[in-house]
């Protein structure tokens, strides 16, 4: 199959969150298996492109957006070895991916709806037409109905859309007038089978995806549960429910090519779970590194996180004041795009700037987080809700036990030592319900006593953790089954 995926993120090139290591992951498996997979992204100016050769490949690519058609350049690099990453470059005077940022414009709307129509207008020009176009979250979604419309419907006839999710607290809700602009007449749209909201009054670019695409999917079978509740829907859980027939979750996998602890550049000394004497190596490194004292009587436990209500900042919060009455050592690694919370962190940062214990660092650090996730004994997610979440299967193969609040994802992944009702073998982690401290607490104590306490069980853990699998081996067939079914391929 020729696939073709649209996205806002890719790792390591442009990363926000766990979007952005599904494109690496999920399309690296694609090809694997066998298919040609073209990854589509914006040519943003922040792109981290050190050591990427961007070679322009074709310019004078018109789109249509505000009554006139305005020109993209279309660039071209490899990233991971051997992936195709495809960057449109728009020339609009508003500068649309020269913003030094790739989310949080005041226009985004208009960002993510121009680079949607200029992906169509770009592939229109293409010799071969994809078999699948896979878009993804808000930002894409309306690639599912301009596919429909005007000049692209008899273009990409035989083309299917597939939706994924990653997650629904963000939806793209926008005017009549927004669709009007790339082309399309907004008016119609304005209708509660369309993308008129079921609970408001705007548009939802997302809602459109569920209505339009062929398929839609998110990123755990626990969370595709959720999302039909009010609580988990956030709006779309009627809109989901009449798509029922075509909506379904898949686990995210994990790239266990590049989150490898045997061939991490990033990490001080490679380690596996059959070698993990480099595994406290690594933490005495880290604590160097960070000027925390040297211990082998506290864990280390770490949090790598967007720092957003979503991710249970209270929790952390609340971990951080009591660590030392815990007697671990807690680092946090987290970017706050809300100013409320970045300031109040960057107070914490600073209350505790010379602890031995503490550490607060407000940035978004690729290497670091690797560094943390090879060097801790526990990685804390204490999540409201979460879609799937990538951190937990990332530190359970790095031999971090994660403790995470039961919910969406996180429930598909850590099953509770305790609790889980399986046997000591098939568990990998700690797991609490209640979306507060008593919550956490109960299950950081547990790992704590654990860790303190039963060196040799603690261990054990470890090596069954890293020895989960969540390769993408088995969701990226789950999706190419998906594929095939919309294709009537079988
Ligand atoms: P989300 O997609 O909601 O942000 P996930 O758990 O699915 O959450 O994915 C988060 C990804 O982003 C993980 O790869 C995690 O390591 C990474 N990450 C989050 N915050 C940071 C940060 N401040 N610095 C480096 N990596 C981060």
């Amino acid at each position: 199959m020729y696939i073709v995926q649209v996205a806002s993120e890719v790792a390591p090139v442009a990363k926000v969150g766990g979007l952005a290591d599904v494109m690496m992951g999920l399309n690296r498996e694609l090809q694997n298996k066998g298919h040609r997979v073209e990854l589509i992204l914006p040519k943003y100016d922040c792109l981290d492109a050190k050591g990427l050769s961007l070679e322009c490949r074709q310019t004078g690519v018109r789109t249509y957006f505000e009554d006139k058609w305005h020109e993209n350049a279309i660039w071209h690099t490899c990233i991971n070895n051997d992936q195709s990453l495809t960057l449109l470059q728009s020339l609009h005077p508003k500068l649309f991916f020269d913003r030094g940022t790739i989310y949080g414009c005041h226009d985004d709307i208009d960002r993510f709806l121009y680079f949607s129509r200029a992906v169509l207008d770009w592939l229109a020009l293409q010799q071969e037409t994809p078999d699948i176009i896979h878009i993804h979250d808000w930002e894409t979604a309306a690639i599912a109905f301009l596919i429909r419309q005007g000049p692209f419907t008899r273009r990409f006839e035989k083309t299917r859309t597939v939706l994924t999710i990653h997650n629904m607290a963000y939806q793209g809700h926008c005017s009549v007038e927004d669709l009007d602009k790339i082309g399309l007449s907004g008016a119609w749209y304005d209708a509660p089978k369309r993308l008129l909201e079921d609970f408001g009054t705007s548009l939802n670019l997302l809602k459109g995806g569920i209505v339009f695409s062929d398929y839609t999917t998110t990123v755990s079978p626990n969370y595709a549960k959720e999302v039909l509740t009010p609580e988990g829907g956030k709006g779309l859980q009627l809109a989901l429910k009449e798509n029922l027939h075509k909506f379904s979750g898949i686990l995210n996998g994990l790239d266990y090519n590049y989150w490898n602890t045997e061939t991490d550049p990033h990490i001080y000394f490679p380690y596996s779970s059959s070698h993990l004497g480099n595994k406290q190596a690594n933490a005495a490194s880290l604590r160097d590194e960070l000027g925390l004292q040297q211990t082998k009587e506290k864990p280390l436990v770490v949090a790598i996180t967007r720092l957003v209500e979503q991710k249970g900042v209270d929790q952390l919060r609340h971990v951080i004041q009591v660590s030392h009455d815990k007697g671990i050592q807690c680092v946090i690694l987290g970017a706050a795009p809300d100013p409320a919370i970045h300031y109040e962190f960057v107070d914490l940062a600073q209350k505790y700037a010379n602890d031995p214990d503490v550490r607060i660092l407000l940035a978004q650090e690729e290497a670091l987080a690797h560094k943390l996730y090879a060097a801790s004994d526990m990685f804390l997610m204490p999540s409201l809700f979460e879609p799937c979440g990538l951190g937990q299967i990332i530190a359970l193969r790095y031999g971090s036990i994660p403790i995470v609040r039961k919910t969406g994802g996180l429930a598909d992944t850590v099953f509770d030592v305790d609790y889980s009702g399986k046997p000591f073998t098939e568990t990998n982690g700690f797991v609490y319900e209640n979306a507060d401290n008593t919550g956490i607490d109960s299950a950081l104590d547990r790992a704590i006593q654990l860790w303190k306490n039963d060196h040799k069980k603690w261990k054990k853990l470890m090596v069954q953790a890293m020895n989960f699998d969540f390769s993408w081996n088995a969701s990226s067939a789950l999706y190419i089954d998906i594929y095939k079914k919309i294709l009537k391929l079988v």
